[in-house]
């Protein structure tokens, strides 16, 4: 029997398909519960796990950033035109002449934002205090600029720390090699030692 793939829409054969299944709420005549059960080709079914995992870090990303936008802010909710703001750096989609065009998560990451709002918390407090920033939406856009010129820095700080990170872990591996040759030289001193009362 033939079924066709959630994720590229082709068919393909059913015993040979991963099947996904999940419990409804609705049930059967005979009292079981009602299964939804979707099928993928093997590989499909990886590149769908992948897909699955990607798009639920976005999202636990964008809460995190959302919530904390919230606090800085004070406001009870982002409005729509402040997401798109959002949502286009992280596309990293471009208006020319007026016209939007769309790209997709090829832009900042969310935590990259979040990191930069953080990183420049005390110059962003000290802004909210002191310009006239007389409604929600100037406060975000305005808010949102800094943010924006302050990127560049916070990701170059980020990839240097990656560096020193990586320098250190290699000098620990060194570390610990030298640890177990020294280790392995005793342990043979001691077994000659032994012996030697033997
Ligand atoms: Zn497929």
């Amino acid at each position: 029997m033939q079924v066709k793939c959630k994720w590229c829409k082709e068919k393909g054969e059913k015993e040979k398909m991963v099947c996904e299944e999940t419990q409804t709420k609705n049930k059967n005549k005979n009292g079981t519960y009602k299964m939804i059960r979707k099928y993928f080709h093997a590989d499909c079914h990886s590149s769908h796990l992948e897909d699955a995992e990607f798009k639920k870090r976005e999202s636990d990303e964008l809460k995190n950033l959302y919530d904390f936008l919230l606090e800085l802010h004070g406001f009870k909710q982002l409005d729509a035109r402040m997401l798109e703001k959002i949502q286009d750096l992280r596309n990293g989609s471009v208006k020319i002449n007026g016209k939007k065009y769309k790209k997709y998560k090829e832009g900042v990451s969310y935590s990259l934002m979040l990191q930069t709002y953080q990183a420049i918390r005390s110059k962003l407090d000290y802004i909210l205090r002191n310009q006239n920033l007389n409604n929600e939406w100037n406060q975000f856009s305005y808010l949102f600029g800094t943010m924006v010129k302050n990127i560049n820095q916070v990701s170059s700080y980020n990839a240097k720390n990656k560096t020193a990170e990586r320098k250190v872990n290699e000098n620990k591996r060194t570390d610990i090699e030298v640890e177990v040759t020294k280790k392995r030289t005793v342990e043979k001193k001691d077994e000659l030692d032994i012996s030697e009362f033997l």
